[in-house]
């Protein structure tokens, strides 16, 4: 079934990142005036402000937090490497509770020269030493899996079949998968991927964006919802075939947009979001 257009604003959510020159105070206020629903943290923007006033702002602007980012990295080639990890995402995991967010993002992280199923391994056992905690604090985690492009160094988890195999190897309720585009629209198991978790109970998130063709950057040039050749609107309707209800997020790293007024820019993205979404 063809997903319904986005009208209301309240599904979505934009991450304080994709408005990276604006401060926390700043996105809320201009998310809140826009009447968009929800705000997803990235650490760099809570960092200046501490949990208690970051909190306390998020809830005065009236925003839900579908999630803070992000949290992962895992492997490791030293085991004091990957204690220190799994400290660290203790840490944004307390972070999120703090700020009322759902879930924290697992960015699961690579180590250049450590064979993949390797890095693999430590990125699940580096999971599973989070979830008593992530019980704990009602927090979830989400494993984002990231563009092949990205194996290098950044995660070895790179489609979302990778993703479902440790979601599948820990069978926590508290674990799913973040769905994100620009990371796995080329798939060709996507649709039934996204199919099985939502059987699964392992939608948890949706970030949006578009994969421009001519990229000038690998990290820092995603395109605007339109910009490029994702069909994000099909993407969404499997989403929602299989039962997902939470926020589109719109994540967009671009060296390009962050020198644009922001103002102007939070205008055509939700423009984007109605029309291409
Ligand atoms: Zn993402």
């Amino acid at each position: 079934m063809p997903a319904a257009p986005l009208t209301s604003l309240d599904r979505l959510a934009i991450h304080t990142f994709t408005l990276k020159p604006w401060d926390l105070e700043r996105c809320c206020a201009a998310l809140s005036a826009a009447g968009i629903g929800g705000i997803t943290v990235w650490r760099q923007h809570l960092e200046p402000y501490g949990t208690a006033q970051a909190a306390a702002i998020i809830r005065a602007h009236g925003l839900r937090v579908p999630a803070l980012c992000r949290g992962g990295f895992f492997p490791h080639h030293d085991h004091a490497g990957r204690c220190s990890a799994i400290d660290d995402n203790l840490r944004t995991i307390d972070d999120a509770a703090a700020i009322g967010a759902d879930m924290v993002v697992l960015v699961c992280g690579a180590v250049p020269g450590m064979p993949l199923d390797q890095a693999r391994g430590q990125i699940r056992d580096g999971i599973a030493a989070c979830l008593d905690h992530a019980r704990s604090c009602g927090v979830r985690l989400a494993i984002e899996p990231l563009h092949p492009m990205y194996a290098g160094d950044r995660s070895a988890i790179n489609t979302m079949t990778q993703a479902r195999q440790i979601c599948e190897d820990i069978r926590d309720p508290l674990l799913g998968i973040a769905v994100d585009v620009y990371h796995v629209w080329w798939d060709d198991r996507l649709a039934d991927e996204i199919r099985l978790a939502g059987e699964q109970g392992t939608l948890f998130g949706f970030h949006v964006c578009d994969w421009r063709l001519e990229t000038r950057d690998l990290l820092n040039d995603r395109g605007l919802m339109g910009e490029g050749c994702i069909d994000i609107r099909g993407i969404r309707a499997l989403m929602e075939d299989a039962g997902f209800q939470g926020f589109n997020e719109v994540e967009i790293f671009s060296l390009w947009r962050w020198q644009q007024d922001q103002d102007a820019y939070l205008a055509e993205i939700i423009d984007a979001y109605r029309n291409h979404t």
